[in-house]
C-alpha cells in the first residue's frame, strides 16, 4: 500500500472486488457481490443502440441529458407527488457511487460530523473520509427473537432511539439513511424515518437517503417511504439512487440526485470535477427504462420474492439463523451455528474455496469488525438454477 495515500491506505481493496476475484479463481457460485446472473429490458438495451448509431456520443450537459431529466422527473412525481425542476434539482450521475462521492465533497467540509447506520455500505465510510468528515455511527442491531418454526427469523434489524439522538451534535451536517438496506435487508418504518426526520429539523441537518433498492420490497407492511416526503424533509434531503438494481443493468452505471436546488448546486459543485456527465447513450437507455420498465420492474420483483423465499428456506435447513429481508436482493445470516467460532472473514472464504459459494463477509461494514463477526451476506438476485446449484453445494454443510 506504500503508494495510496492516506486517506484511502486505511481501507485496503473493498470486499466486493476481492470475493468476486476469490469465487471466480475457484469455480464457486457466486452469491457475493450484488449484480444479477440474468440481463435488464431489451427495449433499454435497443435505445442505447439507436443512441449510439444515431450519433448520441460526445458529451452532454452536465446535470444530466434533458431526455432523462424529464423521465426522472416523471418518476419522482409518480412515487412521491411532489414536483421537482429538472434543470435545477435533477443531477445525473455515474451510479449512484458517484452521486454519494459528489454528494460527501459538495456538502462535508473538514471536520464536519455524518452520522452512518452501522453496518453501512462501505463506500460510505471512504466517502465521508474523502471530503475529511468524521463518520458517527449508530448500530442496527439484529432481531433477537421472532424465530419461526423453519428457522427463519422475521423481524427488521433494528436501531436505539436514545443512541441516534446522542449521535447529533452541533457539528453534525448530515445523516445518511440508505432505506431498503443493504447489507441488513431491512425496509426503515414510517415511524423510524419520522424520528430521523426530526432530529434533522431540529438540528438543521441534512438528510441524504440512498434509495437504490426502492423498488425492492418484498412485505407488503413494510412499503418503502422517501424520507424527502416527511414535513420539512424536501427542502434538506438529497435523494440518491440508480438505475442498477431496479432494472437489473448494474453495469450501466447511471444514478441521479435528487434535491433542492441549493443543495443540487453542492453536488453538482463535486459532479463537475469527478466525471462531468456520465455515459450519454446510457443516458439514453436509462430515460427509456424509467419510462417504459413498469413491467419489468413488477415482474423482477415477483421473481426475487421467490428467489428470496428459497434462497433463506435452503440457508435455514442448512443450519444457519436467517435473518428475512423486507428489501433489497440480500439475506444476512448468523453463521455461527453452522461454522462453530469461525470469524465471518474465515467462514465466508472457507465457503468460498472449499464449499463453492461465495457470500460477503459483513464486518468490513463495521468500524468495530467484531459488530459483524458472527454474520455472512448472501445475494438472490440470481437465476433458479444458480441458486439451485448453490444449494446443492450448501447442502453439503448441514450437520
Ligand atoms: N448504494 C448501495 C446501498 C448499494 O448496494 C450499491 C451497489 N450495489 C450502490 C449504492 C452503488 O450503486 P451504483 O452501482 O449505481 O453505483
Ligand atoms: N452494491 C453491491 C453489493 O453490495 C456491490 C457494488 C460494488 O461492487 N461496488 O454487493
Amino acid at each position: 500500500m506504500g503508494m495510496v495515500s492516506q486517506r484511502f491506505a486505511p481501507f485496503g481493496t473493498t470486499v466486493f472486488a476481492e470475493m468476486t476475484a476469490l469465487a471466480n479463481a475457484h469455480g464457486a457460485v457466486n452469491l457475493s457481490q450484488g449484480f444479477p446472473d440474468f440481463d435488464g429490458p431489451e427495449f433499454a438495451k435497443r435505445a442505447v443502440e439507436r443512441a449510439m448509431a444515431e450519433g448520441r456520443n460526445q458529451y452532454g450537459r452536465m446535470q444530466g441529458l434533458p431526455e432523462l431529466n424529464r423521465a426522472l422527473v416523471g418518476w419522482w412525481k409518480r412515487a412521491t407527488g411532489m414536483e421537482v425542476d429538472g434543470e435545477t434539482q435533477v443531477t445525473v450521475t455515474a451510479g449512484c457511487t458517484e452521486a454519494l462521492a459528489a454528494t460527501f465533497l459538495g456538502l462535508i467540509n473538514p471536520g464536519d460530523e455524518v452520522i452512518l447506520f452501522e453496518p453501512y455500505y462501505d463506500c460510505y465510510r471512504a466517502g465521508v473520509a474523502m471530503a475529511g468528515g468524521v463518520a458517527r455511527t449508530v448500530r442496527l442491531r439484529p432481531p433477537g427473537a421472532g424465530e419461526g418454526a423453519d428457522g427463519i427469523v422475521r423481524g427488521a434489524f433494528e436501531f436505539d432511539a436514545e443512541e441516534l439522538k446522542r449521535a447529533f451534535t452541533g457539528r453534525t451536517r448530515a445523516i445518511v439513511v440508505n432505506t431498503p438496506n443493504n447489507p441488513t435487508g431491512k425496509v426503515f418504518t414510517r415511524a423510524e424515518l419520522g424520528l430521523i426526520a426530526e432530529l434533522c429539523v431540529g438540528h438543521g441537518v441534512v438528510a441524504i437517503t440512498d434509495e437504490v433498492y426502492e423498488r425492492l420490497t418484498f412485505n407488503e407492511d413494510r412499503p418503502h417511504v422517501r424520507l424527502a416526503t416527511l414535513p420539512g424533509m424536501s427542502e434538506r434531503t438529497i435523494t440518491l439512487s440508480s438505475l442498477g438494481k431496479t432494472y437489473s443493468l448494474t453495469g450501466w452505471k447511471t444514478g441521479w440526485a435528487i434535491a433542492s436546488r441549493e443543495l443540487s448546486a453542492a453536488v453538482r459543485s463535486a459532479h463537475q470535477f469527478l466525471t462531468f456527465c456520465s455515459a450519454i447513450p446510457m443516458q439514453m437507455g436509462a430515460a427509456e427504462a424509467i419510462e417504459r420498465g413498469e413491467e419489468y420492474v413488477e415482474g423482477l420483483r415477483k421473481q426475487l420474492g421467490e428467489a428470496r423465499d428459497y434462497l433463506a428456506g435452503v440457508l435455514a435447513r442448512v443450519g444457519f439463523r436467517v435473518f428475512m429481508p423486507e428489501g433489497t436482493y440480500f439475506i444476512m445470516v448468523d453463521h455461527t451455528p453452522v461454522s462453530g467460532g469461525r470469524s465471518d472473514v474465515e467462514f465466508c472464504r472457507w465457503l468460498t474455496t472449499e464449499v463453492g459459494v461465495a457470500a460477503i463477509p459483513p464486518s468490513v461494514f463495521y468500524d468495530d469488525a467484531e459488530g459483524g463477526r458472527r454474520l455472512a451476506r448472501f445475494a438472490f438476485c440470481k437465476r433458479m438454477e444458480t441458486l439451485r446449484a448453490a444449494a446443492e453445494r450448501l447442502e453439503r454443510l448441514r450437520k
